[in-house]
């Protein structure tokens, strides 16, 4: 087509957060000259939510460097950015989605970017104030002041984002106590050996761990100030933050009848069972062709390649999201990035001694490279990509020996 020409398709993506506008921005760096329709419920522009519970939690990080882009990038590239609107339906039988309950807009192809929402306590007690979840730019800002002024904060869960408020708060100078259903905090994910690493670096910072415990009430009067665990123990709280994981958004994809099973499914292109109607980040339970199933990835890394690669299937393409996963955590002084994935496993070896604070594990499955994760080690993450994703096994001897560039090692695999 002629650039000179506009093209009179119409792209509306739902979601105006780090998939949604990588997918947009990719439209038009594409050439696209048709409307980009970028719709999120928010009243921000589009920001990433990793320094939501790390800098910007503690006040050290400003809003600006979480922005996905300058405040001028939607204008100059005529993407019709609409904050603080909800949309309210999706037609496919017409191709029309619905916004704020009344007005519709067509749609050529539709992007389903809708992320993820925390998982809400379900105890008695829940709905008290001081009780919160950590998701969006506000969260953190109420989470923030309610610390600031805080004797006690009390975490639920031991995930990511537990671990992260946990060291957060620490950081802020609060009393904090965490509770973990599980016996370590990040076991789920990473099993006993790394979950036994997690729970020694909160407890030297001074964390009070409760582990292998939940929560059967919080008490107070309209403000919270107990939690009362399983075991009949309580414990003071003035602020409860609860990371008990996150449920997809899939409302509307329901709604429009697309297939869902932990979030919308999609194949290898992010394209859903309904044509023209695509998902992506959070929200997407792709098919991924190197893993061989479907995986939904709350990931930062994965909403940021597969807005740019869900775009260019928008606009036509049959292009695999087929990256390995990456993810990246920091806690304290502790740094980490993880890549690949580790469902299941038989040894997990480690390079370097994680006494150290500086080493490197690795998940092996019948002696096949499945999930590699350098902690305080530094530009080695592709290398470990690599070694995941070739077919061959790889020499564990040359894993741990510190003597052996991984790097090398990547480039004998590849
Ligand atoms: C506090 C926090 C810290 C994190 N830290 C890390 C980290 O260290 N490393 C890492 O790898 N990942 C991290 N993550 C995960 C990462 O931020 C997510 O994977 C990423 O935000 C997913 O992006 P997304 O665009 O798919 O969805 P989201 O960021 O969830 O955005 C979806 C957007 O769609 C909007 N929306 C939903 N439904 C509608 C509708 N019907 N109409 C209009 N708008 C709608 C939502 O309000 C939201 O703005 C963190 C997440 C949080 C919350």
């Amino acid at each position: 087509m002629d650039p000179a020409v506009s093209d009179e398709r119409i792209f509306v993506i739902v979601g105006a957060s780090l998939a949604g506008a990588k997918a947009a921005e990719t439209l038009r760096s594409e050439g696209f000259t048709g409307r980009v329709v970028l719709i999120g419920d928010e009243p921000v522009r589009p920001y990433e939510r990793p320094p939501l519970s790390k800098g910007y939690l503690r006040g050290e990080a400003a809003a600006d460097e979480a922005f996905v882009h300058d405040e001028g990038f939607y204008l100059e590239h005529d993407i019709e950015l609409r904050l603080s609107t909800e949309v309210t339906g999706i037609d496919p039988t017409t191709n029309e989605i619905t916004v704020d309950g009344e007005e519709r807009i067509p749609y050529s192809a539709a992007l389903l970017a809708t992320g993820a929402a925390p998982r809400q306590l379900k105890v008695p007690g829940a709905h008290l104030s001081g009780v919160r979840y950590l998701r969006t730019m506000a969260d953190a800002d109420q989470l923030r002041a309610s610390i600031a002024t805080a004797n006690r904060v009390v975490v639920i869960g031991g995930g990511w984002i537990g671990c992260e408020v946990a060291a957060s708060a620490r950081q802020m100078n609060a009393e904090v106590a965490m509770v973990e259903m599980a016996e370590l905090p990040l076991e789920r994910v990473l099993g006993p050996e790394l979950g036994r690493f997690y729970r020694d670096v909160h407890a030297d910072h001074g964390v009070e761990m409760h582990l292998g415990v939940g929560i059967s009430e919080l008490r107070g009067g309209s403000q919270v100030e107990e939690v009362v665990l399983a075991d009949g123990r309580v414990l003071a709280a003035d602020v409860v933050v609860a990371g008990v994981g996150v449920t997809p958004r899939t409302d509307l994809a329901q709604q429009a009848g697309l297939a869902i099973d932990n979030g919308v499914i999609t194949n290898e292109w992010l394209a859903t069972s309904v044509p023209n109607v695509f998902a992506a980040g959070d929200v997407a339970n792709a098919w991924h062709p190197i893993l061989d199933r479907r995986v939904r990835l709350e990931h930062w890394s994965s909403a940021l390649n597969q807005g740019p690669v869900v775009a260019r299937n928008m606009l036509g393409a049959k292009a695999a999201y087929e990256r390995i996963l990456y993810f990246f955590s920091d806690q304290y002084e502790i740094g980490m990035e993880y890549s690949g994935l580790a469902v299941e496993w038989d040894q997990v070896l480690f390079r370097g001694d994680p006494a150290s604070r500086e080493f490197i594990a690795f998940w092996l499955n019948s002696g096949r490279l499945v999930a590699g994760m350098n902690v305080n080690v530094w530009d080695v993450a592709e290398s470990i990509a690599t070694l995941v994703a070739s077919p061959g096994h790889v020499d564990p001897t040359k894993l741990v020996d510190p003597d052996v560039e991984l790097s090398s090692l990547a480039r004998e695999s590849a």
